[in-house]
Formats: structure tokens, sequence, C-alpha cells
């Protein structure tokens, strides 16, 4: 990759510090291309860095690691994903169907369909804690 200058940058991966609202913030595990002659780093846009910060500076944390910041937001990611498909199997069991189900959500009905079957015995299993859990709550009301 070329700097503006015409350097070639480095990659690297290290850490680096941003200001936030005046609040320093030490990214670490960030990789990045470094460009000696201008002393600048860039980094790659795909790389979701504004959500790690805003995500350090929300819970007043001045380090970060970013490989943790990326499992803990794709793990979040995906207890979300799990969440709207136990929704989505509970109208499809109510039986409301699929093309009309996927109007409410942002998948297509065929993506639903290979979501609900990549992800069976997941949200089989969470759908019964989640009975488990709603029998229980009937249990200590009655008590
Ligand atoms: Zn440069």
């Amino acid at each position: 990759m070329e700097c503006i200058c015409g350097k070639t940058k480095e990659f690297r991966i290290g850490s680096n510090q941003f200001l936030i609202n005046e609040k320093k913030i030490v990214i670490h595990n960030l990789p990045h291309f470094f460009c000696s002659q201008c002393n600048k780093e860039s980094y790659d846009p795909k790389l979701p860095i504004d959500d790690a910060l805003k995500y350090a500076y929300e819970n007043n944390e001045s380090e970060l690691d970013l490989q943790r910041y990326l499992d803990y937001a794709s793990a979040y990611e995906k207890a979300f994903e799990i969440g709207v498909l136990m929704v989505v199997r509970r109208m499809l069991d109510s039986g409301i169907n699929i093309d009309e189900v996927a109007k409410h959500t942002i998948y297509s009905p065929e993506e639903l369909e290979q979501l609900l079957q990549d992800n069976a015995d997941l949200i089989r299993e969470r759908m019964q804690c989640h009975r488990q859990r709603q029998q229980r709550e009937v249990i200590e009301k009655k008590e």
C-alpha cells in the first residue's frame, strides 16, 4: 500500500492511541499501515475501530484489545440473530407463512429458511431454556 507521500506503507499489528473527547484510549492488537516518512498510521476501513472506541468510551475503559472486542461483537451479533430467529420460529409455528414473516426481518424468505436450518439446534435449545424459565415464573407466582 502506498502513502500519499509516495513511500510504501508498512503493515503492522500493534497498539495505537486515540483521543475521544479528551479521553485517551489505547487499542491493542490493531492491524494498521504505517508510513515512517509521514509518521502516520492508516487503517483498513472495514475494521470497526469507531465501534470499538465507542464501546471503550462508554464502558470507561482506557485500553481495549481489538481481537477480544471483535470476538465479543460477533458473539453479541450471534445472540441477537438467534433472538430474532426464535421469534421467527414462533411466528411460523403459529401458522404465519414464511413470506409474511420475512417482511418483518432484514432477511429474504430463502435466507430465513437457511438461517433456521443452520441454527436449528441452537434455536431449539434456547427456546427450551426460555420455556423452562416461563414455567418457573408461573410456579413462583402461584406460591
Ligand atoms: Zn507518507
